[in-house]
């Protein structure tokens, strides 16, 4: 059996506990929802405020609704969700197209990647939309780190 925090009555924390990974996940702004849903999933949800993005790399739950009882899974989302996918291609930066392989791929090449600059330098700029192009949400860097962190260990000169 699972764990769950409703047995200790602590219902607040509850609803933002993933029941299939036991996880907890982070709280979902209904627009990143609304971009990110296929349309006739997103239909069937009559209220897409209050989302949770379960953030488990082998969980296959995106994400979910403790409240509403809704859980949405890889399939009912149109883009890959990169932390969930380990075949290529696994996207990192949604905004500007970076994925783990263009980015291993330059250190392969280069000893180093030009992700992280390049992507401040267009955040800066006010190019990102990571509210809307990235299924969390959030700002794309804290992955794009380290994930070249990753690459560099894996393939950087040592
Ligand atoms: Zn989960």
């Amino acid at each position: 059996m699972k764990s769950c925090c409703c047995e200790i009555g602590d219902s607040k924390d509850c609803t933002s506990v993933c029941k299939e990974c036991s996880n907890t996940g982070k709280p979902v702004m209904e627009i990143t929802l609304k971009s990110m849903v296929k349309k006739p999933v997103l239909e069937a949800i009559g209220n897409p405020e209050g989302f949770y993005c379960c953030e488990t790399p082998t969980c296959e739950v995106v994400y979910f609704n403790n409240e509403q009882q809704v859980y949405l899974h890889k399939q009912d989302v149109k883009v890959r969700v990169g932390i969930k996918e380990t075949e290529n291609p696994v996207p990192v930066c949604y905004c500007f197209g970076w994925t783990q392989k263009k980015i291993f791929d330059q250190v392969m090449q280069q000893g180093h990647s030009t992700a992280v600059r390049e992507i401040s330098a267009k955040i800066k700029a006010g190019e990102c939309a990571c509210e809307i192009k990235n299924p969390s949400g959030r700002c794309c860097l804290g992955s794009v780190n380290k994930v070249v962190k990753r690459g560099l260990k894996l393939y950087g000169n040592k």
